[in-house]
């Protein structure tokens, strides 16, 4: 492995090949390579790599070099969430349903329209109206915490000047468990602060993939602590990534290894055995 800081071999990223977890901002507007990670600044969702384990971090922010041949697994889910996003941010800029549903089948060309379209006509009835009229779609601000620079790209001020970000989940959200892990909360808080010197608040409009999909808006409250818990877990991660060698795999957190992007790159180096070879046999 190498632990060269500015090593930024990372495999092929085909069309439709990301996993979950990755916010779509993250999916739409990568972070640009200027920052203190190899991959640039740091971004929320690159800061959840970290705290779900940091050989996670290590790899997703070319920290630790990934073997070329490495190609990141497809996620159809999250291919439905970029459709649906791209939905979404085509209506709030005046596109008509039609031109909208054109740019969402363009941004996930694999991905069967059936998968998402319920979920358009579900955001047109229970969350556009909501927004009114926005006062910014996709606002993409560089947060300085610590002297460390965090991309944020807010998908949504509405009317009123809530910050709002849309997610799509097959499952419904736990509130206290998205209060309490949530990081774009703090950071796009203190993000949208520092660029207007206004406090705003930040809610997760939900779109639910049940058999009928359901439409569930969370707010997520917004404190000094949390901003102060999100600006001391940015630097422990940065340590992390300042010093490669000390880094370890962690396997024993709730999220587990289930749904890793480098759970084959990890067994390889860390002597984890691969998914495929572990069975349980009736004794
Ligand atoms: S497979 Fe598990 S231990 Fe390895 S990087 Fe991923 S989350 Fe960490």
């Amino acid at each position: 492995m190498s632990t060269n800081p500015n090593a930024m071999t990372f495999g092929k990223k085909p069309q439709g090949g990301f996993r979950e977890p990755m916010p779509l901002t993250d999916l739409l507007e990568p972070a640009v390579a200027e920052g203190p990670l190899p991959v640039g600044n740091w971004s929320p969702s690159r800061l959840l790599d970290w705290l779900l384990c940091p050989a996670r971090g290590a790899w997703s922010c070319g920290v630790w070099e990934l073997p070329a041949e490495f190609e990141w697994p497809a996620n159809p889910d999250a291919q439905v969430g970029v459709a649906t996003h791209r939905y979404a941010e085509a209506r709030l800029n005046g596109a008509s349903v039609d031109e909208a549903r054109i740019a969402g089948a363009d941004a996930a060309l694999d991905t069967d329209p059936e998968e998402w379209l319920p979920l358009t006509d579900l955001w047109e009835t229970a969350i556009r109206p909501a927004i009114g009229t926005p006062q910014a779609t996709e606002q993409r601000l560089v947060l300085t915490l610590d002297g460390l620079p965090v991309t944020c790209v807010l998908d949504v001020i509405d009317e009123v000047g809530t910050i709002r970000d849309l997610k799509t989940t097959k499952r419904k959200p736990n509130p206290i468990d998205i209060a309490r892990k949530s990081l774009q909360a703090p950071l796009y808080v203190a993000a949208w602060r520092q660029e207007t010197g206004e406090a705003a608040p930040f809610v997760l409009d939900y779109l639910i993939r049940n058999k009928t999909p359901q439409a569930l808006t969370l707010p997520v409250p917004v404190t000094e602590a949390s901003i102060d818990r999100a600006r001391r877990q940015l630097s422990w991660a940065q340590e992390q990534a300042d010093n490669p060698d000390s880094i370890v795999p962690n396997p024993y957190t709730a999220y587990g290894c289930t749904g890793c992007p480098f759970v084959r790159v990890c067994a390889d180096q860390w002597g984890f055995p691969h998914p495929e070879t572990v069975t349980a046999e009736a004794p």
